[in-house]
């Protein structure tokens, strides 16, 4: 069997985190056929499940130690039973994992955050997670309504959970630089990362101020899943990667992602096809020299994969608003009508 060995990185607090890590968010699946007053909806994907969990189980068999999920992806029941399994099978002990999870915009009330992450573990069947972070800045109820709860509250909320040992380390997602400077001024506990999509200034920013980036969507939209015709390179053929990965012998994808390593960045690349699992972590045997990070650092062009602007209107959005106008996908306020009946 493939074998990989995932350096760490340490954090703020002294805690180590795999510098890759699996992703579990199986995405959303747009349905054409939601009625006459709706043109389309999403829903969670639920077909990609069975394969995650294979997956996810040879990710943790061939080394793969840091696991990144969150309440939202209706899929922590069956994150916790892959991981109970390798543990009672001697794969691994609970100590070698890191698993973290995500409080959701219903749950931003400082007292609430404790019930969430309580959720996340019952759900998980955890005593704590590794880390657990603020998915967004906003608070949102299921309702759709903005609550205007303060960010600074909900860290509040965070702290407690720290305290509580409920979880090793405490983190943020989605914030932006102003967001970050705001919070990193009015905390006791500093966030010991901030979990984005990468962009150049945001990345400086917090690693000026200690705080470790880990990059969801290391892919961008050069994956086929996520390049719509408008989107920009590069892609998996772009011709300057190509020549890139042929000069040390690696794919595009695993150029990338050690172009994110060599910058400090943690990357949790999500994928179901188990020889993309031993690939996205076979990264760590070659160096790219200064000229080729240079190049490849040309390609940062401020895009987002993920932009959801259904939320813009809401306080406390974190992107650069756009013209267009959509409500929120049922399916990503109300919570009982996901992918898994058994999540509240
Ligand atoms: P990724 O950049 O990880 O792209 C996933 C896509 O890339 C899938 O279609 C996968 O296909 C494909 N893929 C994976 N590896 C390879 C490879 N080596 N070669 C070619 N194609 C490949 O995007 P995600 O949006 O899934 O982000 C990763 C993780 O980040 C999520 O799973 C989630 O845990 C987290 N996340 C967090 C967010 C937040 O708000 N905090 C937002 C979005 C994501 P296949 O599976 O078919 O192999």
């Amino acid at each position: 069997m493939a074998r990989v060995n995932i350096p760490t990185f340490t954090m703020n607090d002294g805690n180590k985190i795999p510098a890759l890590g699996y992703g579990t968010w199986l995405g959303m699946d747009e349905k054409e056929d939601a009625g006459p007053s709706k043109p389309f909806s999403f829903e969670f994907s639920a077909a990609g499940m069975p394969k995650m969990m294979e997956a996810l189980s040879y990710a943790i068999d061939i080394g793969y130690r840091h696991i990144d999920t969150a309440h939202l992806y209706r899929v922590e029941p069956e994150v916790g039973k892959i991981i109970d399994k390798k543990i009672k099978d001697g794969v691994v002990k609970r100590e070698d994992l890191f698993v973290t999870t995500k409080v959701w915009h219903h749950f931003h009330r400082e007292a609430d955050v404790e019930v969430s992450v309580r959720g996340s573990l019952r759900r998980l069947n955890l005593d704590y997670v590794d880390l657990v972070l603020m998915h967004w800045p906003m608070s949102i109820s299921q309702d759709g309504v903005d609550e205007k709860i303060d960010y600074l509250e909900t860290w509040r909320g965070f702290e407690t959970v720290l305290k509580k040992g409920l979880a090793k380390s405490i983190g943020v997602s989605n914030f932006n630089v102003e967001q970050m400077k705001r919070l990193l001024a009015n905390c006791k506990v500093p966030p010991s990362t901030n979990q984005v999509e990468v962009g150049k200034e945001l990345v400086d920013y917090c690693q000026a101020n200690n705080v470790l980036i880990v990059a969801y969507s290391p892919f961008g939209t050069m994956v086929p899943s996520r390049s719509a015709p408008n989107s920009p390179e590069p892609k998996l053929n772009n011709p300057t990667m190509v020549a890139i990965g042929k000069k040390y012998g690696k794919s595009v994808t695993q150029v990338t992602l050690r172009y994110l390593f060599q910058r400090g960045i943690v990357s949790i690349p999500k994928t179901v096809t188990p020889s993309r699992v031993v690939e996205n972590a076979s990264i760590f045997d070659f160096e790219l020299d200064k000229d080729d990070m240079a190049t490849l650092a040309k390609f940062d062009n401020g895009f987002r994969t993920v932009r959801p602007f259904f939320w813009q209107d809401y306080q406390n959005y974190p992107f650069e608003k756009i013209p267009d106008k959509m409500e929120i996908p049922e399916s990503l306020r109300i919570w009982k009508n996901g992918l898994n009946l058994d999540i509240d």
